[in-house]
């Protein structure tokens, strides 16, 4: 996906700040963070939206998932917790069209979301 911003970071192409990297999934901190820790956890083959998962994809989106606990163990945040956010398209505020897992802590969350 040339245009795509999170392949090119993938593929070592524009510089992000890797917390964790496999070769399924790759873990970097957003650019614009919205809590004292925002991580970015995203697979590496390129997926536009929730929407387009698939039963193949049930092991990769657990993974996804155990890998932000094990990041948000590692940063201390597993005493006060902190927040997974998966956003889906226009209503769900989705801006980058490739999947990718919120992590979001350091500081005490609002609901219901803006
Ligand atoms: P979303 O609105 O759910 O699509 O979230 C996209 C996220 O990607 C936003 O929180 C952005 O700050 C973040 N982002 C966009 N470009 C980059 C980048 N080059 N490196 C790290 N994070 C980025
Ligand atoms: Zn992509």
């Amino acid at each position: 996906m040339p245009d795509c911003i999170f392949c090119k970071i993938v593929a070592g192409e524009i510089p992000s700040d890797i917390v964790y990297q496999d070769d399924e999934i790759i873990a970097f901190k957003d650019i614009n963070p919205q809590a004292p820790h925002h991580i970015l956890i995203i697979p590496c083959r390129h997926i536009e939206t929730i929407l387009d998962l698939t039963t193949d994809d049930t092991a990769l989106i657990g993974k996804m998932i155990l890998n932000a606990n094990n990041i948000a163990r590692k940063l201390g945040l597993s005493k006060n917790g902190y927040r997974l956010v998966f956003n889906c398209k226009h209503d769900g505020g989705q801006d980058v069209y490739h999947i990718h897992l919120h992590l979001l802590g350091g500081r005490k969350m609002t609901w219901p979301p803006g």
